[in-house]
């Protein structure tokens, strides 16, 4: 029978999760609770008499513990380990404290063994997974070391595709250049059928060889990041019928047919690139006929959204060719994607075009699309944005008339390579002009120091003295400003930009387009006369209230006699068309009064009079043709009669110093 302080006891120990016991001063266990039990998997009979040493693994380190707390009176958290009787071991942390008797002398100790399986597990997981992120940081940061040093091996890469790509396309075009030039020369003699259809192959393999180089040298300049869009007015209907023009032969050849729907409403002139315009459409219709065997290829221009400054468009070439697989439509816009493996075999080409025409749309902000079906046909289609101008385009195209002011030429050709030489004089012999060479930027100087020339065309690689340190010389040693056009191979963006600041005039890229370098010729030689007259204009306009000659200097490009004979001819119909007005309007013959009008009309624009007559002149017709309100026509043709004898006035002042400049 227990006592009631030995049945207290009893229950605290038993209330304690811990596993508890008592044991006397020789370490023999006196008392233990149920969790001491279940800890050691004995008897309650077993444990009571035995050493509690027995119960743990490191005896030796057990026995410290042990006397510890009874040297010191008690123990804290001395880890040690338990052993179950089937041998499972718990970590547990031990506790332990004297006994004293009503004296204060010790009897034995309490001990409490704290089971910490669960907080070392935690703690070794913790560990782990420290170590585990430590060695993640580190091998994250040695990949990233690692991205770091490819991405260096990987942009020199580039950087040494795009300096050989550009060495080798310039090395190629050299000889392209001579070859195709010569070819074209010949073609001009006189030849037998077979010999001009030879000919013409070579030219043909050539061109395209041309369009292989510059597609390569695109694609390096996309990957650089160096591919720029011009901003310049241009003539987009005209761009593109020219540019269409181009495969009338190929498509009569392979008999089909081609449809071309153009969308009146848009402007007439545009602001962009038309070169790369013109290479997008041209890829696209050239892919169109060379995988179209029967039916039509349908070119369309589309206006999609009229803005106040700008427009956008939508081009699409449609085809009822061979079509494409849809699994192969996702990525036809990549580099060197083909439809099939047999694309090449069967149909030639590189799959390269398509990349390039989605490289030259998406920069510009505009969007590319397919659709196809297998056997059936394909649509490619492409919107981009226009900005619309009061500007006239600059057709390049167009060929400028030489007027005779510009005539005995002289050109100096500064090129070290004897076959581009021959070529270039054989070009400048075909248009009229004398020509000189020079074989490098040295000779061309000291040719100009003892020789007058009009123009010099100047290649930028040479020997000995190249074309920008001969330019910058000619400019800031020769102080001369005659106009310099750069030949060059590979037109980069950095080249033109350096030719611009050595001042250089223009450039003309090889292989030389014969059209093109007339007109850049003849262009820079008319330049300084453009400057000179506007010049003197701007003075003059300043008191001019009736007319502005600029459109007039624009339409004509500065050719004097052209203007002159343009104001003598509105200065000579001009009154005779008032009397008429006039004498028509006594007469109330409104037909006549009506056609002397529409007469005037197209004439206020050129000579840059205020839209008001016209509009004025416009209403006399109206009313004049209809008879309604004719009682106000005599008050319109008096104000039309004062405003046009007003600029008669500021025009015949303009004739006489227009004609003395040409003097
Ligand atoms: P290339 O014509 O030089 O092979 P492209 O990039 O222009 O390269 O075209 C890639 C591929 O897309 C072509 O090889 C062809 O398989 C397919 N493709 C392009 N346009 C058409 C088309 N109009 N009809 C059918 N297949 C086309």
């Amino acid at each position: 029978m227990l006592t009631q302080e030995s049945q207290y006891a009893r229950s605290l120990m038993e209330a304690s999760l811990d596993p508890l016991l008592t044991i006397n001063r020789e370490g023999k266990i006196l008392d233990m609770n149920q969790a001491y039990i279940n800890i050691t998997g004995q008897t309650r009979d077993k444990l009571s008499g035995t050493s509690f040493l027995d119960y743990f693994t490191e005896p030796i380190k057990t026995h410290e513990v042990y006397q510890q707390v009874f040297l010191k009176g008690s123990v804290a958290d001395a880890s040690l380990t338990l052993m179950h009787m089937d041998g499972k071991l718990t970590d547990v942390l031990f506790n332990g404290s004297v006994l004293k008797n009503k004296e204060g002398k010790v009897q034995g100790a309490l001990i409490v063994v704290r089971d910490i399986t669960d907080q070392k597990r935690t703690a070794n997981e913790l560990t782990e997974a420290k170590v585990a992120a430590e060695l993640a940081t580190e091998l994250a940061e040695e990949a990233k070391r690692k991205a770091e040093q490819a991405t260096h091996i990987a942009e020199d890469a580039v950087k040494a595709k795009q300096q050989f790509l550009s060495n080798m396309s310039h090395e190629i075009r050299t000889p392209m250049n001579a070859i195709i030039g010569f070819t074209k020369v010949v073609l001009k003699t006189t030849l037998s059928e077979k010999q001009k259809e030879y000919l013409t192959a070579i030219k043909i393999s050539g061109d395209a060889l041309i369009v292989l180089i510059n597609d390569i040298l695109d694609l390096a300049k996309v990957d650089a990041g160096k591919m720029t869009f011009e901003q310049t007015p241009f003539k987009m209907a005209l761009s593109i019928s020219a540019m269409l023009h181009l495969f009338e032969t190929k498509i009569q050849e392979k008999n089909l047919e081609l449809v071309k729907k153009y969308d009146s409403k848009i402007p007439d002139v545009l602001v962009g690139d038309p070169v790369r315009l013109h290479q997008i459409i041209l890829n696209l219709v050239s892919n169109a006929v060379k995988f179209t065997t029967q039916g039509k290829i349908t070119v369309s221009v589309c206006l999609l959204r009229d803005e106040e400054d700008k427009v956008t468009i939508e081009f699409s070439v449609k085809d009822t060719g061979i079509g494409i697989a849809e699994n192969k439509l996702e990525n036809i816009f990549e580099n060197f994607q083909q439809a099939s493996s047999g694309t090449s075999r069967l149909y030639g080409g590189t799959g390269l075009g398509l990349a390039i025409v989605k490289q030259l749309v998406e920069p510009q902000g505009g969007t590319i699309h397919v659709e196809s079906k297998i056997n059936e046909g394909s649509t490619f289609s492409f919107v981009l944005t226009f900005q619309k101008t009061k500007f006239q385009a600059d057709l390049e195209t167009e060929v400028v008339e030489l007027n005779t002011e510009i005539k005995n030429i002289k050109v100096l050709v500064v090129e070290d390579i004897p076959l581009n030489q021959l070529l270039m004089k054989t070009l400048l012999d075909d248009f009229g002009f004398a020509c000189d060479i020079a074989a490098n930027g040295k000779i061309a100087v000291e040719k100009l120091l003892s020789n007058s020339y009009d123009i010099i065309l100047m290649d930028l690689q040479m020997p000995e003295m190249n074309g920008f340190e001969a330019t910058e010389y000619v400019r800031n040693k020769l102080n001369s400003k005659v106009p310099i056009i750069a030949l060059t191979a590979d037109v980069t963006t950095a080249d033109l930009e350096k030719c611009k600041a050595v001042g250089m005039n223009d450039y003309i890229s090889k292989p030389i387009d014969e059209k093109l370098l007339y007109n850049k010729i003849v262009g820079a030689l008319k330049k300084p006369l453009l400057k000179e007259h506007m010049g003197k204009e701007e003075n003059l306009n300043k008191n001019r209230k009736y007319i502005d000659l600029n459109y007039l200097i624009q339409r004509t490009r500065s050719d004097r006699k052209l203007m002159l004979e343009m104001i003598s001819l509105f200065l000579e119909q001009t009154p005779s068309l008032i009397n008429t007005l006039k004498q028509s309007l006594d007469n109330k013959n409104w037909d006549s009064l009506s056609a002397a009008a529409h007469k005037m009309i197209p004439s206020f624009s050129i000579m840059g009079i205020s839209s008001d007559y016209e509009n004025i002149a416009k209403e006399i017709q109206e009313y004049a043709s209809t008879q309604k309100k004719t009682d106000k026509i005599s008050d319109l043709v008096y104000r039309l009669e004062t405003g046009c004898l007003q600029a008669c006035e500021e025009l015949k002042e303009e004739f006489n110093e227009i004609n003395a400049i040409n003097k």
